[in-house]
């Protein structure tokens, strides 16, 4: 009798090292795949759409269109490089009937898909005609994407090498404030300038533009 429960207690006590081994492997497993996953993921937001044009060019282009041209050449230009992409908009639409509601949906995406950077794409505007050039902004509190920025900014070099500006910490954008990952916004140049309004509605030159974009974001992951 003693001897029977002996064995019912060894068999159990076995069970139950077999269980947890495995739930601890399995834990190991998620954790170890999940990095990889969200490592290899990157979340492109195109700025504006639907209702809210963005700013409006000297040329009468919105800014919104311009945004999303550039992000699907630049999600295609990552995915042929084995790049995750999710894009917060795939077409002209908005996310939500309000600005708010839209804002609250894209950084929702980024948090919940937690991927290895964010690009949120933009175009710049300003009251005097002749200021221009690409600029890229980053989370003043947020080490990891002010080093996503600095090599962004640099590699904007490509398009234009006489842009004298430099990437920018802020504090007050929605967006990096209320995101845990890294973000940075790409203004890719000033639509209040006609040159460079001129140059940012040509398939050229938003080729171009993706192409920095995308090197400056694999350099960013160690690609
Ligand atoms: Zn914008």
């Amino acid at each position: 009798m003693r001897k029977k429960l002996g064995i019912v207690v060894l068999m159990a006590a076995l069970a139950g090292i077999i269980f947890l081994s495995q739930t601890a492997g399995e834990r190991l497993y998620e954790q170890v795949s999940g990095k990889a996953d969200a490592g290899n993921l990157v979340v492109i937001d195109s700025g504006h759409g639907g209702k809210d044009p963005g700013k409006v060019g000297v040329n009468g282009v919105n800014e919104a269109d311009v945004n999303l041209k550039i992000a699907q050449k630049l999600k295609k230009i990552l995915e042929a490089q084995g790049v995750t992409v999710i894009m917060t908009r795939e077409d002209e639409g908005s996310l939500a009937g309000s600005k708010s509601e839209d804002m609250q949906k894209r950084v929702s995406i980024i948090n919940e898909k937690k991927p290895a950077l964010a690009v949120s794409v933009h175009q710049n505007s300003y009251s005097s005609e002749e200021v221009h050039g690409a600029q890229v902004f980053y989370y003043t509190n947020s080490a990891e994407g002010g080093k996503a920025a600095r090599i962004m900014q640099e590699a904007l070099l490509d398009v234009d090498g006489d842009n004298k500006r430099k990437e920018k910490a802020n504090d007050t954008y929605y967006m990096l404030k209320r995101t845990d990952v890294p973000v940075i916004i790409v203004e890719c140049g000033f639509l209040s300038n006609r040159a460079e309004a001129d140059l940012l509605v040509t398939e050229e030159y938003q080729d171009r533009l993706a192409e920095a974009i995308a090197k400056g974001i694999l350099e960013y992951m160690g690609k």
